[in-house]
């Protein structure tokens, strides 16, 4: 019989399809095969002209479409129904290495520690531009309609997407049930549990969810509880670009290469408003680093307001997904996802695999 399984921050449903039991390893979708075209030169082994931003070989190019100046006027309007938001929003590529490399899988640990570093003084900038509400980095590899040079964006708007209200709104009333974070629960869940883990360093995890929507979709979280990728993180680079290394290299080759993406999930921007001060972080220090233990203050009403708990109750981390499976009509139609292997069996596959 499938299982049904609900995912804890967004109650999102997902259906385990264990009567399909396929193998892990007999998964490959050769529609989403990567073109073994890696050797050509494109578009980015070209050195850009104008890099908004450098970190020795590492330059961040903007696209021509963002709304380049900090603070830039936008025109916005409602008519009716339908909300207009003009001329906003920045678009950022991250090349990560002059020569024509692909897969981030390849390259060193340092390497991806500098563009880790790369991502966090972008969003230090792109924070300025009282404009943007929230910033994604996500990176797409292998998908034939992109270059195949290793390269990753940023992508800040003026608004944010449905994925991180969702999440917002969930842990948030997992906070206010249980006056805790619900990924630092889940954190600890699954270092109890053991079986959904692929691999863990000293600061992150890398799990597949217990709910899982894709084939090999893996959750790495840190174990340190914060709402902002790029305060989060400072300190702790080398370690993710360890982790993600690891993860990334096991689907190279247990998973036959496959494309991927991948994206950072943090809080929207929040800028210090006197009217409406942030609550401060409990420093309860759990077994497994800091958590938030403290009660929520009475919540104000309003756009600023709705955030001001986002710092106790909201946790990133990085979600990747390998492109095994085309969504379906029935996933897009119902909202369920069909996971073919149960998360356990894909966890002991990754696990055991030589990287
Ligand atoms: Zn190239
Ligand atoms: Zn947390």
């Amino acid at each position: 019989m499938p299982e049904f399984r609900q995912d804890p921050v967004i109650g999102r449903w997902v259906i385990i399809s264990v009567e399909r039991a396929r193998r892990p390893g007999n998964f490959i979708d050769p529609v989403n095969r990567r073109r073994r075209d890696d050797d050509q030169e494109c578009d980015l082994c070209v050195k850009p002209d104008n890099p908004v931003y450098t970190l020795g070989d590492i330059c961040v190019v903007r696209s021509r479409q963002s709304s380049s100046t900090p603070g830039q006027q936008t025109s916005s309007g409602q008519n009716g129904l339908y909300e207009v938001i003009k001329d906003a929003g920045i678009h950022e590529t991250v090349i990560e290495m002059p020569e024509h490399v692909s897969n981030m899988a390849d390259l060193s640990v340092g390497r991806i520690s500098k563009i880790v570093q790369t991502y966090v003084a972008r969003f230090d900038e792109i924070e300025q531009n009282t404009r943007l509400t929230h910033a994604l980095i996500y990176k797409n590899y292998g998908l034939s309609q992109f270059a195949h040079h290793a390269c990753s964006h940023i992508m800040a708007m003026p608004v944010a997407s449905l994925e991180i209200t969702e999440k917002l709104s969930g842990a948030r009333q997992y906070f206010k049930d249980h006056k805790r974070c619900v990924y630092c629960d889940l954190v600890e869940r699954e270092i109890r549990d053991k079986k959904r883990i692929v691999v863990e360093t000293d600061d992150f995890l890398a799990v597949i969810p217990f709910a899982a929507r894709f084939l090999f979709e893996i959750w790495i979280i840190p174990r340190k509880h914060h709402a902002d990728f790029a305060q989060g993180i400072r300190g702790h680079e080398e370690d993710l670009a360890k982790i993600l290394k690891i993860v990334l290299q096991k689907i190279k080759n247990g998973l036959d290469d496959t494309a991927y993406s991948w994206v950072i999930q943090t809080a929207p921007f929040r800028r210090q408003d006197a009217s409406s001060p942030r609550p401060e972080v409990p420093r309860g220090e759990g077994a497994f680093g800091q958590r938030p233990g403290g009660s929520l203050r009475e919540e104000p009403v309003g756009a600023r307001g709705k955030w001001r708990t986002i710092d106790v109750d909201y946790h990133w981390h990085m979600e990747l997904i390998p492109r095994l499976t085309r969504m379906a009509g029935f996933e897009k139609g119902s909202g369920f996802y069909i996971c073919a292997i149960p998360p356990e069996e894909m966890a002991e596959y990754l696990r055991d695999k030589e990287i």
